[in-house]
């Protein structure tokens, strides 16, 4: 196996509330939530993963996304 180190230099989330939750990609954090602002991102203050608000728009022309 290769020790090549994993380097994301912009990992974005996108969520569906504005409630996120993160502990790292690998759990190396303390969980921790946040809450998205209207319209823009959060970037997580241990690891600077960004989440942003996946926008739900009307006229989307994706089908129903209920249960599975
Ligand atoms: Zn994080």
């Amino acid at each position: 196996m290769s020790h090549r180190k994993k380097i994301n230099p912009e990992t974005i989330i996108y969520s569906k509330t504005d409630r996120v939750k993160c502990s790292g990609e690998d759990n190396d954090h303390p969980l921790v939530y946040y809450t998205i602002p209207a319209g823009g991102e959060v970037v997580c203050g241990y690891c600077d993963i960004k989440f942003r608000k996946e926008e739900d728009n009307e006229n989307s022309d994706k089908t129903y996304d209920g249960c599975k």
